[in-house]
């Protein structure tokens, strides 16, 4: 092994390869050989990895099957907005609720996880990403001002009579899921109904 190889293995293990997986095929194959350099009991061959393209809130999820398989899927959305290293940190977290699974037969964030996922340096709670619902955007493309919102407020269902809070000008409002968009209170009860149950 040369020096270059001994610089890229350290770096594959240390999950820090300069290059982040670019698709959902890779990230499932960083992570799971990523999991195997984490120190923590986990019986990886009894644990499937996959990938929700749809999750919105939450970065990554445990199952449990109760007889020791455990499924770990991770959001993509949540990689694409965290980047891997940071990532990793879901990884953490989301085995050490396997090894809470695996060893016990549940899992929850108390005392003894809190223990294991300061052991392995996870975070101690399930992160959530939430990706805003809707976006504002100033319709001055010399702007551009933009402001995410969650809720419908009415900074969001009527936008008509207010303005950008940098330079004045109206704004829009873009569902993030759909890209429907809308200026007027009208336009939004339409956007609204276009977009039923994706809202
Ligand atoms: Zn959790
Ligand atoms: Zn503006």
């Amino acid at each position: 092994m040369d020096a270059h190889d001994r610089t890229r293995n350290r770096a594959a293990v240390e999950g820090n390869s300069p290059v982040a997986p670019q698709d959902e095929d890779a990230l499932l194959a960083r992570a799971s050989s990523y999991a195997s350099t984490v120190d923590i009991a986990v019986d990886l061959d009894a644990v499937s990895w996959e990938i929700s393209d749809r999750a919105k809130r939450r970065a990554g999820v445990c199952l449990y099957d109760g007889d020791g398989s455990v499924t770990i899927r991770l959001t993509w959305d949540a990689y694409q907005s965290y980047g891997w290293t940071e990532f990793t940190d879901v990884i953490r977290h989301e085995l050490v609720h396997a090894w809470e699974f695996q060893q016990y037969g549940e899992s929850d964030h108390g005392e003894r996880f809190r223990r294991k996922a300061d052991e392995v340096g996870a975070s101690r709670h399930c992160r959530t990403f939430a990706e805003p619902r809707v976006r504002l955007r100033c319709t001055d493309d010399d702007c551009g001002w933009t402001a995410d919102r969650h809720r419908a407020s009415t900074v969001v269902t009527d936008p008509a009579d207010r303005r950008c809070g940098t330079c004045g000008a109206r704004y829009l409002v873009e569902h993030v899921e759909t890209g429907e968009r809308w200026e007027t209170k009208n336009e939004y009860e339409n956007a609204r109904e276009r977009i039923g149950d994706e809202w």
